[in-house]
């Protein structure tokens, strides 16, 4: 079957019966509605995109099952080179956008690490959760369908194991199993794209003990399957779309919102063919861990590419005000980008110095991963904010669109915020409004930039445990340089 194209997925996304909240409110037409619209319109680009010749090699690859053409966001990476194009296809993607695509990227993530997981499960106890993975994952390459990527649990109590909290609901479990499959209770929070999916993949959100059984658990789902319900993300920048309905206010109007829900199942039925872990709580930590390796991968090539577009929208902005060829200007922007690229460049390091499972799925290397992931989080945190500082207060003090546009006062907005003799106001307006989507004054983004793919701590825990794990072999060299023979 054919690549998808945006259209075709636009048009694919009304037959589904995905039920979503915003503001205590339910979604009667998702496409249309204008919160959710710029999350599947920057979807919709990630798959017209793979159309162009230009970007074939960025955004397809061959099926390792058939070497039919597919979208990258549904392979099974088993070369260095896979790894490497998925860090280069987000750092190409995201400054075209300057949204989100979790609905195929945290997929993407989640694919690979379940993939990779089963082979193992199945290879020492004997399931056939692998088979029941390749067969779903044809159907999604076949059908070139958007996966989310759903992780993290709710939680509760951060002291307590899944099976210890007071409500058991906190963190998905099965409550019950029949003939043709499981039912699963509880929710996934801040999920990217989920609602904006065909397909959620669901994987356990952290290391597990034998009591916790029930909440071992991965599966595949379709994001509208009964018992399902989204509730929107309303950040403070997503909620003036609808109070001001204007396309300058908030920044970037085609692709701008970051599109994550809480995923809520109320006694959800997965059939058995779509259940690809149940009860192998030794398994769920390695599983995460594997996750989360491939996510931070992606993340850096993302952010990277967001600080791009950050440094493209800060230099329309000083050329506007007549600081193109302020020194001091110029050193934050090398800061920004110097900060970002030590993040990409250490991310292809991931990718190209990984290794691979027993499945043949080729995995980034840990701790240049972590420090990569660590590094691209704090690149988005400067970028912010150099650019608080060389986009001035215009950045915050903006007056809106509507004051720009009227008789009585728009003739001040024109003249006090102008900047150089023949730029327009209303593009000086534009771009900061840009930029002040991008540096998080009103967005998602510095926080997500943090979190996103784990909060920064569990990076370190990586780092650390990689360092303790060469601590031996580095003493040992640094005592035979220092002549100590012990
Ligand atoms: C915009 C956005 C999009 C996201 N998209 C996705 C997605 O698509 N899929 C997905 O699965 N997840 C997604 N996430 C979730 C992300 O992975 C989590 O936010 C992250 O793992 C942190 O979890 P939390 O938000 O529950 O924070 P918390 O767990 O509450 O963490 C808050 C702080 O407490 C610390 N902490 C928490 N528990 C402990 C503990 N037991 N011991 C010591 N310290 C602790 C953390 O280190 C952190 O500093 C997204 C997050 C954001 C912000």
């Amino acid at each position: 079957m054919p690549l998808m194209t945006g259209r075709q997925y636009l048009e694919s996304i009304p037959k589904m019966h995905t039920r979503v909240y915003i503001r205590g409110e339910l979604v009667p037409n998702l496409v249309e509605h204008p919160e959710l619209r710029p999350t599947f319109n920057a979807i919709a680009l990630s798959y017209d995109l793979a159309h162009e010749p230009e970007n074939e090699s960025t955004y397809t690859c061959r099926s390792h099952f058939d070497g039919q053409k597919i979208n990258m966001f549904t392979n099974i990476h088993t070369e260095p080179d896979d790894l490497v194009r998925r860090v280069q296809q987000l750092k190409n993607l995201t400054p075209r956008h300057g949204g989100c695509v979790g609905a195929r990227c945290v997929g993407s993530d989640a694919i690979n690490a379940i993939y990779a997981t089963t082979y193992d499960m199945d290879m020492k106890n004997g399931t056939t959760y692998h088979q029941r993975v390749q067969k779903w994952l044809k159907e999604v390459q076949e059908k070139d369908l958007a996966v989310s990527g759903m992780v993290t649990d709710a939680k509760g109590d951060r002291r307590l194991g899944p099976s210890k909290q007071p409500d058991p609901d906190v963190y998905l479990h099965v409550v019950r199993e029949t003939p043709e499959g499981i039912i699963v209770k509880g929710a996934k929070a801040h999920q990217s794209g989920a609602l904006h999916a065909h397909e959620n993949l669901i994987l356990p959100t952290e290391a597990m003990t034998p009591d916790d059984k029930a909440y071992a658990l991965a599966f595949a789902i379709p994001a509208d399957a009964a018992g399902i319900t989204h509730i929107f993300e309303s950040p403070a920048c997503t909620l003036r779309r609808s109070l001001e309905n204007s396309d300058i206010d908030v920044g970037n109007y085609k692709y701008g919102v970051h599109g994550a829900s809480l995923v809520v199942f109320d006694n959800v039925f997965v059939p058995w063919d779509r259940v690809f872990m149940y009860g192998e709580t030794e398994f769920a930590g390695p599983l995460v861990g594997l996750f989360a390796n491939y996510h931070r991968l992606a993340f850096c090539g993302c952010k990277s590419g967001h600080c791009d577009l950050i440094l493209g929208a800060l230099q329309v902005s000083v050329e506007y005000a007549g600081l193109a060829k302020t020194e001091h200007v110029k050193e934050k922007m090398t800061d920004i980008m110097f900060n970002s690229e030590l993040s990409y460049g250490c991310a292809i390091g991931a990718a190209r110095f990984g290794s691979r499972t027993p499945a043949g799925v080729f995995q980034p290397e840990t701790s240049l991963v972590n420090a990569a992931k660590l590094q691209g989080g704090k690149a988005v945190c400067i970028a912010a904010q150099q650019a608080y500082d060389i986009a001035g207060g215009l950045l915050c003090t903006m007056p809106s669109e509507k004051d720009l546009k009227s008789p009585v006062i728009g003739a001040y907005v024109n003249k006090y915020f102008a900047g150089v003799e023949g730029v327009k106001t209303e593009n000086r307006i534009r771009i900061t409004r840009l930029i002040e989507y991008l540096s998080g004054q009103s967005s998602v983004i510095p926080a997500e930039s943090v979190l996103g793919g784990g909060a920064p701590e569990t990076q370190r825990v990586m780092i650390r445990a990689m360092f303790r794990r060469k601590s031996k072999q580095l003493m040992a060299r640094a005592k035979e340089l220092a002549g100590i023979n012990e």
